[in-house]
């Protein structure tokens, strides 16, 4: 196999130089997307040449049309019979895919499908019945509809297992050798994702001939666009440390990562007790549930989306300014994905990883990883984070006072005028609309096992100090304070898997930066 390292810095091609037909340059010019970013440029010519690849790059950065393209391309509108498979790891993935690949086939009259788990089988047998040309899916629903008969691979020409690493790893390996050995020998195969460890990248390149592997080596593994926090903070002591640092930052869409289900459960109560907007994202969920709660962080009517590894992988969220991890991941590659739900598509974003003290070989294994140091942040005082809350329902008043309609009320505002100075009650506005009751409300957070040690390491105070409140912030939003968001770690999640997906959308400011971004300026 050929492995082939790209750096961003060189020239990047437009999409009509890339082999692309018409129909397909339209709708890439209807998403508003200008330039293909290095991923696109450098696999897009592969695969519309019939090379097996494995495509890897930075989170964010448009893998989804990296596969999709060409795929699309390729589509024979006179064949009625399914030509590309699609595997994603989660229900929310499956659907965002399909919805960027129905975007982007839309001017081809390209008819793509998808079927997960959760939801009714028998509609999507229904729907199945149209002849899809593409159809994505999770693994286990993807088999049920097999051996059903209700979907047949063997005209495939494609198969794409994005978040590629995800999918080979224990948890789902069985369904993907189950699936692909419905798939022609003849096919080609697609690995995409951002992370790709070398044992594997094996297993996977088993299933391929001949692959090529792009990789586009940013400087650092993570996004320079995402400034990254390390708060060093006893297990205990955790839930206070992660809700002050929120009053502080005041995350306007933030994802907290937990380690398991239940955590991100007891995190998600815990953080509405204290009075936050906030709802839990994981496997046990009903998909009712979650495409509700995914759809109100979309709309911002929740702003903390708290989430497991699995539950977050790949999700393209419009505007996520910050990423919490309370648990630090157990393996560097989660990192990458949970981090790279900020940041993406040119935006910035701030990241704060919580960690104990016996954890810091983990945040040293990271860092390995990542060639990107995370700069420590003290933990915010009670105070601080008082003051936090005060500043944030400041900000809420002049929102408040032109909603409410104070003509029939005046008499009693009068009268509350005359028994209170302004100050009293403009004091007592803040203190309610802070939450400051709620601020200590009693939480309850089960404790996980520590992780192992890690092997070689000396859980030393390394680094110190930490970033204080008061300091100047480097970006606009606020060098550690201002957004959040966290995730979680996968391996309890994993056999949950079946099923997660997630939404989209279009349409950010307009940027260019080293990630090779470039949109036109949308609403
Ligand atoms: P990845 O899979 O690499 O994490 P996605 O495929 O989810 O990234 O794409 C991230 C975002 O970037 C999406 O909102 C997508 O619509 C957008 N995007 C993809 N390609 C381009 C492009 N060439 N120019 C501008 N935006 C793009
Ligand atoms: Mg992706």
């Amino acid at each position: 196999m050929y492995t082939t390292l790209y750096t961003f810095k060189e020239k990047i091609l437009k999409f009509s130089e890339l082999g692309l037909s018409q129909d397909i340059l339209d709708a890439i010019a209807t998403h508003s997307y200008v330039e293909a970013t290095p991923i696109q440029e450098k696999t897009i010519p592969l695969t519309l040449a019939g090379r097996d690849v494995i495509g890897q790059a930075q989170t964010g950065t448009g893998k989804t049309a990296a596969f999709g393209l060409p795929i699309l391309e390729n589509i024979d509108l006179d064949n009625p019979n399914i030509q590309a498979a699609i595997i994603s790891p989660t229900r929310e993935l499956a659907i965002q895919t399909a919805e960027e690949l129905k975007k982007l086939g839309h001017d081809k009259h390209v008819n793509v499908q998808v079927v997960f788990g959760g939801s009714d089988i028998r509609r999507q047998i229904q729907q199945l019945k149209s002849h899809p040309q593409i159809l994505v899916g999770t693994p286990g629903r993807l088999l049920d509809h097999i051996k059903r008969h209700t979907v047949k691979l063997g005209d495939v020409k494609t198969l794409v297992l994005d978040e590629a690493d995800e999918m080979l790893n224990m948890g789902f390996l069985d369904d993907i050798e189950a699936i692909i050995a419905e798939v022609p020998a003849q096919r080609q195969t697609l690995l995409f994702s951002a992370t790709m460890p070398a044992a594997i990248k094996r297993i996977g390149v088993q299933f391929m001939t001949n692959p090529e592997h792009v990789q586009i080596k940013a400087k650092q593994l993570t996004t320079d666009l995402v400034e990254q926090y390390f708060v060093r903070t006893r297990p205990q002591e955790k839930f206070d440390t992660l809700t002050r640092i929120f009053d502080v930052q005041a995350p306007k869409l933030g994802i907290v990562f937990g380690r398991t289900k239940r955590r991100v459960e007891e995190l998600a109560r815990g953080l509405e007790a204290r009075g936050y907007h906030a709802a839990g994202l994981h496997g046990d969920l009903t998909q009712q549930m979650r495409s509700r709660v995914l759809d109100q962080f979309k709309n911002h009517e929740i702003n903390l989306l708290v989430a497991t590894d699995v539950a977050a992988r790949g999700l393209d969220v419009k505007d996520v300014t910050h990423v919490y991890n309370f648990d630090i991941p157990q393996d560097p590659e989660s990192y990458v994905h949970r981090i790279g739900r900020t940041g993406r598509a040119g935006a910035e974003g701030t990241s704060v990883t919580l960690v104990a003290p016996n954890e810091m070989d983990y945040l040293r294994a990271i860092e390995e990883l990542t060639k990107k140091r995370m700069e420590p942040l003290r933990p915010a005082t009670l105070q601080e984070a008082r003051i936090g809350r005060i500043n944030t329902a400041v900000g809420e008043v002049g929102k408040l006072i032109h909603s409410v309609n104070t003509e029939d009320i005046q008499h009693q505002t009068k009268q509350l005028l005359e028994e209170y100075s302004a100050e009293q009650l403009a004091a007592a506005l803040l203190a309610d609309l802070a939450g400051l009751d709620k601020q200590n409300a009693p939480v309850e957070i089960s404790r996980e096992r520590p992780l192992p040690r890690r092997r070689g390491g000396s859980s030393s105070n390394r680094r110190g100090g930490g970033r204080s409140y008061g300091d100047k912030r480097r970006r606009g939003n606020g060098g550690g304070y201002r957004g959040g968001r966290g995730g979680s770690s996968h391996h309890s999640d994993r056999r949950d898997r079946n099923d997660r997906g997630g939404n989209r959308n279009g349409g950010y400011r307009s940027k260019s930066s080293s990630h090779g971004f470039t949109v036109r300026e949308k609403g």
